[in-house]
């Protein structure tokens, strides 16, 4: 299993579809959240989206390998999703913040841990920005998040600065063919 984290606007999305495509043995999980739908997403593609009740709820029924809250939303990894990847044979990568990150680190120990890093934090600003879905204060939260996440990258197997998507991206393959091999 592999956890992928770092601040939002890193570029984990991006670098995990990157890569995703040239390691067929992988398959990113699909995570619940509480956060609002964003233009263009799906439910049931980017994220299973649901109402805090029902995230509520799956917490009660033990449903998450991990949750956490983010920026005023829940977000969690569903055991279901991991049984449905693995079912086919295939390795999970997470897609993660940090608490959900050391939550996995405490009940798979045995996974491998990657940190997307930003070039900067003003870069990081200006990434968010020119996202241009999310409400100026929702950014400003992801960037008080940011500086806390950045501070524990350290805690990571492995360390990628996303300066040049195309050299991340070929790092995050590196990583994932070491790995498994
Ligand atoms: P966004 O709202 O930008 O899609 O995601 C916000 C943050 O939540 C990102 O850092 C993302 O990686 C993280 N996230 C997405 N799904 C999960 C999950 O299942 N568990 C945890 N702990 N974090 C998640």
């Amino acid at each position: 299993m592999f956890v992928v984290s770092g601040p939002s606007g890193a570029g984990k999305g991006t670098l995990i579809r990157g890569a995703l495509s040239r390691t067929p043995d992988m398959a990113v999980a699909v995570s619940a959240t509480t956060r609002a739908r964003r233009p263009g997403e799906a439910d049931g593609r980017e994220y299973h989206f649901m109402s805090r009740a029902e995230f509520a709820r799956l917490v009660e029924a033990g449903a998450f390998l991990e949750h956490a809250e983010f920026a005023g939303n829940r977000y969690g990894t569903l055991s279901s999703e991991l049984d449905r990847i693995m079912e086919t044979g295939r390795s999970v990568i997470l897609e993660i913040e940090l608490q959900g990150a050391r939550n996995v680190r405490r009940v798979r120990p045995d996974c491998v841990s990657v940190f997307i890093e930003p070039p900067s934090l003003d870069e990081l600003a200006r990434r968010l920005r020119a996202r241009a879905t999310d409400a100026e204060e929702e950014i400003a939260a992801r960037l008080e998040v940011a500086r806390t996440e950045m501070a524990a990258r350290d805690e990571f197997d492995h360390l990628i600065l996303n300066d040049r998507a195309d050299r991340a991206t070929a790092a995050l393959v590196s990583i994932i063919e070491a790995e498994t091999a």
